[in-house]
């Protein structure tokens, strides 16, 4: 089965080009969902944070609570590595039998925003990597998600930059401005990406 892992920096543009793929019949598996579902009630993982953070962490719904969750991440290294300990092997099984189920399409598509730094190379047999200007990804950052400035920069200094990224990409699209035609380099990624599949 072959799997290309989509990733880049923070609003460089993954949804929307994955979106584009999707359109094509491409199926997409997103990390972000699966994380998202493993913290649901009668999870695994739910319980595990439950445990450890106690009731604390929940909403009046009695769900986790992920704007908490995202502060502690954000603020406690150490919490910050529990966290991820517990969770990346479960969502890293989870998309892998993802991959499994699809079997039968030419080939999917993995979106891992944080491919490099979670080691999830090994998940996919091809990296394709958004290219952005961090300036870019600030603007947009901060137009979505009605964040001010100082908060969009500090959490893209939390990662890692797009030259690391791009260093490691076997194909880049280029998401530089509002003009950037995502649809025609989608359309040409497609067509290699049938090609190596069925070879
Ligand atoms: P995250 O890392 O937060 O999940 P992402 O990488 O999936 O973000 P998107 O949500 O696809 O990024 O894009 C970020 C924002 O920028 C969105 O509001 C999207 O509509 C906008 N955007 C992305 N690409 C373009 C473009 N080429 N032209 C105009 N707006 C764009």
């Amino acid at each position: 089965m072959f799997s290309v892992g989509l990733t880049g920096g923070i609003a460089s543009g993954k949804t929307t080009i994955s979106n584009l793929f999707a359109k094509l019949g491409v199926p997409v598996i997103d990390t972000d969902v699966i994380s998202r579902k493993l913290l649901q009630p009668g999870e695994l993982a739910y319980r595990q944070v439950r445990a450890h953070f106690g009731d604390a962490i929940l909403d009046t719904n009695g769900e986790i609570d992920r704007r908490k969750l995202r502060e502690i991440v954000f603020s406690n290294g150490v919490e910050k590595a529990w966290i991820e300990k517990m969770l990346h092997p479960l969502i890293y099984q989870r998309s892998h039998d993802a991959i499994i189920a699809n079997s039968r399409a030419d080939y999917v598509l993995v979106v891992i925003p944080l491919l490099f730094e979670t080691n999830f190379q090994s998940l996919v047999d091809r990296i394709l990597v958004v290219d952005c200007p961090a300036e870019q990804q600030i603007e947009r950052l901060i137009k979505r998600d009605r964040i001010d400035e100082k908060l969009a920069r500090k959490m893209l200094a939390q990662q890692l930059d797009n030259s690391a990224r791009i260093a490691r990409a076997h194909d880049i699209i280029e998401n530089r401005s509002e003009t950037a035609d995502l649809e025609s380099q989608v359309a040409v990624l497609h067509q290699r990406y049938q090609q190596l599949a069925s070879a």
